[in-house]
């Protein structure tokens, strides 16, 4: 079996073995691939062994892909840092979810292009719940009055959170950002907010994602467990 397929059986075994000794249900995540620096061919192969969710964090590198992708998905994810003038260039990919709201200036430009398009658009707010300055990301603090202030926009639908773990060898060093954020999602559901559903809880990457599901992920975003080591600079 080429890498890549050997590499999506072992992870879902895992996911698999991990949610069974939770008691949560086989089908309760969502694994995205994570497919930035990864030439098409490797996104076609990870699709036919299963996949059915893809995932890039930049819009230039997402458009010279996805538009050549021959195996049908079932969501493209934009998990990266949106820029308010790539955002029509994104809206040309039908993006299943915008993981990656990270401020209200953001969310109002997307609903801007959204409203001249009539379209609306599911999305999720990252929050920095590490609160480390290289990350993107609105705050803890105000992750929850953001929420509400996007709710007003009417071509968004907020369906949940998303967040990055500690780039750290030692997954448990995140686990209490984890546990933070789905505390976050419960008590935001609470309030009721209109239009707002706390549906997707996105945290877990390829270091952290068994804790991730642990602390009530149902969304992991995958690149490297998946594909290998990306690299840099060369051809991407
Ligand atoms: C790159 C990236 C991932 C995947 O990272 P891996 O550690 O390779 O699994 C997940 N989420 C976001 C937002 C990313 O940019």
């Amino acid at each position: 079996m080429p890498p890549i397929e050997d590499n999506i059986r072992r992870v879902q075994d895992k996911i698999a073995e991990r949610l069974d000794r939770l008691g949560r249900a086989a089908d309760s995540v969502t694994l995205i691939a994570v497919t930035k620096t990864h030439p098409v061919e490797a996104v076609e192969a990870a699709l036919r062994a299963g996949i059915a969710h893809i995932g890039e964090n930049k819009v230039q590198e997402a458009l010279r892909k996805i538009p050549l992708l021959r195996v049908p998905y079932e969501g493209f994810h934009f998990i990266g840092h949106l820029q308010s003038n790539k955002i029509n260039n994104l809206l040309t990919l039908k993006p299943l979810l915008i993981q990656s709201i990270d401020s209200l200036y953001i969310a109002r430009e997307l609903n801007n292009s959204l409203g001249r398009k009539n379209l609306t658009q599911d999305i999720l707010v990252q929050v920095n719940t590490t609160a480390e300055t290289t990350k993107s990301g609105v705050s803890f603090e105000n992750a929850a009055e953001m929420v509400w202030q996007i709710a007003a926009l009417p071509c968004l639908r907020i369906r949940g959170l998303m967040t990055i773990g500690l780039m750290s060898i030692d997954p448990e060093r995140t686990r209490p950002y984890f546990s933070q954020l789905r505390e976050l999602g419960e008590k935001i559901e609470k309030q009721g907010i209109p239009g707002v559903k706390m549906e997707y809880l996105s945290m877990g990457m390829s270091d952290d994602y068994l804790v991730a599901l642990e602390e009530g992920s149902n969304m992991l975003r995958l690149g490297s467990a998946l594909f290998g080591a990306r690299e840099y600079g060369g051809r991407q």
